[in-house]
């Protein structure tokens, strides 16, 4: 049958095409060399799998998975997994070339990468996750490995997934090989403060560009959308170093408190019921998204401010937790109302800056306290908002295309130094 809406209607961007429309951007206004644009446009590498793995049941189900790595120009390709019902190729080549530029901005000797598994996470046992983790790591191995590509959790993956593939990758390797991946538990070569990196990094970037904003961290209202370990974590420091966090959400709905939400009872309440909603006044995500807050941090999934809900955003400063919330047109939109965005290649680069803290523990077999990560997290992320920030007033540009200048020129700078092979 015909679709009507969608033959008259133009389709929504995939995260792919906003992900090639930022890098566009930054390339025209840096006026790259046409061969160099080429290059850095293409992954690298792109791994299909279809791979089976015994269920419960005793049938066998197939499964889909993907690690692209968009860039190894400068060292090893790093990203997380994401297992998602809706990832596709698509979706892990905007993250893989994110994170390549995440990485050059915040000046980590590493490339960019990322992979998926079509899958909901939720709908298996944890014996089918982990057969389908070990299964997923074998078929990724024939390019991962501590000097050729470190994967990290994303959504629907955390220290248990990165434990199994540790573990993996040293049974087929017949030693133990913590440096394979990051995000792991600490029992086995992870790092203190990895589990809430992205979300201090968040937190350090919200003050640093609150203050920009004439606002105090301390007092300022906040509404947090993702309630896992970004946004979760983000509604936890949010709230200890004195933000009034009024409004958080997941993917079942969100609450709403003006007066403010008490983080230990809502911790409570999210490990009881499995859920924020309904927590306080029940709102949509919709809805968290246009509350009249100082600070607004999309934490949850990419493509929720459009053009469409762009004119209703109230937030002064939006802080991307999530990787590629905000589209291009719901950017220039929020560019022209005077809204300040963090783009996530800087505000959300707090988990892959200590992912790199991680490794090179593991690779050095010596492991550093909490003050010692955080106060080099601190110090890497404030350089890099710092140098944003200077590039984007030298510029006259928005904090995400002068983040994009930065790392992109960074990046293009080590492919002409290597030059062309052969
Ligand atoms: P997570 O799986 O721990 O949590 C995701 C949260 O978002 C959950 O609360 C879920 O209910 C909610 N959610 C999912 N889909 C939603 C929807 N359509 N609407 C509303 N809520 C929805 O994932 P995470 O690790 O916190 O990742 C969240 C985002 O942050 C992703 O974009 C991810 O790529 C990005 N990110 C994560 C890390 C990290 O270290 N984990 C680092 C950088 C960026």
């Amino acid at each position: 049958m015909l679709n009507v809406a969608s033959a008259v209607e133009p389709s929504a961007p995939t995260i792919w095409e906003t992900a090639l429309a930022q890098f566009d951007s930054a390339a025209d206004r840096l006026k790259l060399d046409d061969n160099l644009r080429a290059m850095l446009r293409a992954p690298k590498r792109e791994l299909i799998v279809n791979f089976p793995v015994k269920m419960d049941n005793g049938k066998v189900r197939v499964f889909t998975g993907y690690r692209v790595q968009h860039s190894i120009a400068r060292g090893p390709a790093k990203g997380g997994i994401r297992y998602a019902p809706d990832v596709d190729l698509n979706e892990v080549r905007a993250l893989a070339m994110w994170m390549t530029w995440k990485t050059a901005l915040i000046g980590l000797p590493y490339g960019g990468a990322k992979g998926g598994v079509v899958c909901d996470p939720k709908a298996l046992s944890p014996a089918e996750l982990e057969r389908l983790t070990r299964r997923y790591a074998t078929e990724i191995s024939i390019i991962i490995g501590p000097d050729k590509d470190i994967p990290a959790p994303d959504m629907g993956t955390g220290p248990r997934e990165m434990g199994w593939i540790m573990d993996t990758i040293s049974q087929h390797t017949g030693y133990a090989v913590p440096a394979v991946v990051t995000g792991k538990p600490l029992a086995i070569g992870g790092s203190e403060g990895r589990v809430e990196a992205t979300a201090r990094g968040v937190v350090v970037i919200a003050a640093a560009a609150a203050r920009r904003r004439n606002l105090d961290l301390r007092g300022a209202t906040v509404a947090i959308q993702g309630f896992g370990n970004v946004g979760g974590g983000a509604a936890k420091l949010m709230s200890h170093f004195g933000a009034k966090v009024v409004a958080v959400s997941d993917v079942n709905g969100g609450a709403y408190d003006p007066a403010g939400l008490d983080y230990d009872r809502l911790r409570r309440y999210h490990q009881v019921t499995g859920t924020v909603a309904g927590f306080a006044e029940r709102i949509t995500n919709a809805e968290l998204l246009e509350l009249p807050v100082d600070i607004l941090v999309p934490a949850a999934t990419q493509h929720q401010i459009t053009a469409d809900n762009a004119p209703r955003v109230q937030a002064k400063l939006i802080v991307e937790g999530a990787n590629g919330p905000v589209t291009p047109e719901a950017d220039a939109i929020l560019d022209a109302k005077g809204v300040l965005v963090v783009p996530d290649i800087l505000a959300n680069a707090g988990g892959v800056t200590v992912s790199y803290f991680e490794w090179v523990q593991d690779l050095q077999g010596y492991f550093w306290d909490e003050a010692e990560v955080n106060s080099r997290l601190e110090r890497l992320m404030t350089r890099a908002f710092d140098a944003t920030v200077a590039l984007a007033n030298r510029e006259r540009v928005n904090l995400r295309l002068a983040a994009y200048m930065l790392a992109v020129s960074r990046v293009a700078e080590t492919v002409a130094a290597r030059g062309l092979y052969p």
